[in-house]
């Protein structure tokens, strides 16, 4: 029996997908262009694909342009920043999108560093990240920003409570840290990771709890304390299906609310990536 409160991330996205939907078609009707995203795919990773399919499909959904650009797993890193440069000139494309992760041959850090910082959507490159650390951000990054909605979805007051991340991702757990600790939201954060020591006894102090560590099933019920929020942002494939980083059988029983997997972040994620597109189009199209 589940005691806790189950945290609808399908829901909640959609009714930020409905928001955003309405304020596309009024900029439209005020004489914008509908926001054009251009996700670069590398490859054929098979989790990508459907993620990609996801953005693209809820793209279209809200009165968006999305257009998808495949290359092989072969691509050099000159031929994708060849893209992105193509791109970066195209003034009929506000938002740009390069899937990760990306093959070997192919330095990560230098196609963030290119990706032109007004059409950045996923908020990565380095002058977005530093407006989010200075508390004046101009995109938020996709999947903190949803746990953030979650949460709020449940707990509209996190000052002073204590907030504890597990993992240090530049993708995740480092921005879900300034997000909770930015003025106006007020958490004590703790930033857990591979070596931080008793975990258990940290995790049983948290408020609230985000898993984002890849680990199927890696947050037990007896880490977490009576009454937490947990958010769970895994995605872990396994034999059984997809599970998240919190085993939510025992956890659920512990928590007082708490995000399943899937439904859970994942939706709230491609929300997020729709929001910051029209953000960039807004900025772009005055
Ligand atoms: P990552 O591999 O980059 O980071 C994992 C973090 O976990 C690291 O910082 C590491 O220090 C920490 N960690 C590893 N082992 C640990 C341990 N034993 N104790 C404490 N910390 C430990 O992963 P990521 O990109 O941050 O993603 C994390 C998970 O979230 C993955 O399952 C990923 O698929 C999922 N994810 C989901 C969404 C979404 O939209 N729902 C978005 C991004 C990532």
């Amino acid at each position: 029996m589940t005691s806790a409160t189950l945290i609808d991330g399908k829901r909640i996205s959609a009714e930020l997908k409905s928001q955003i939907a309405t304020e596309v078609s009024e900029f439209v009707a005020a004489g914008g262009v509908a926001p054009h995203l251009v996700v670069i795919l590398v490859g054929e990773d098979p989790a990508s694909q459907v993620y990609v399919r996801n953005k693209q499909k809820a793209c279209e959904a809200v009165g968006m342009k999305s257009t998808l650009i495949r290359l092989s797993a072969e691509t050099t890193q000159a031929e994708l920043l060849d893209h992105i440069a193509r791109l970066k000139a195209d003034a009929g494309v506000q938002g740009i999108l390069v899937q990760l992760p990306l093959p070997r041959q192919i330095d990560e850090q230098a196609v963030l560093d290119a990706i032109p910082p007004h059409k950045d959507v996923d908020a990565f490159h380095p002058e977005n990240v530093g407006l989010l650390v200075q508390g004046r951000p101009r995109f938020l990054p996709c999947t903190p920003a949803g746990c953030m909605q979650l949460i709020a979805s449940v707990e509209p007051n996190l000052a002073g409570k204590h907030a504890v991340v597990i993992g240090r991702s530049e993708i995740v757990g480092k921005p879900m840290g300034l997000l909770l600790i930015q003025k106006g939201v007020d958490a004590t954060v703790t930033i857990c990771h591979s070596r931080t020591r008793n975990l258990t006894e940290i995790t049983r102090q948290a408020d609230v709890l985000i898993a984002a560590i890849g680990r199927p099933n890696f947050v037990t019920g007896n880490q977490i304390k009576p009454g937490a929020i947990v958010i769970d942002v895994g995605i872990n494939r396994t034999e059984d299906g997809l599970c998240g980083d919190v085993e939510f059988a025992s956890a659920s029983q512990v928590a007082s609310a708490i995000t399943p997997v899937p439904g859970g972040v994942g939706p709230m994620t491609i929300a997020n990536l729709l929001k910051n597109t029209l953000t960039a189009a807004r900025l772009q199209q005055g």
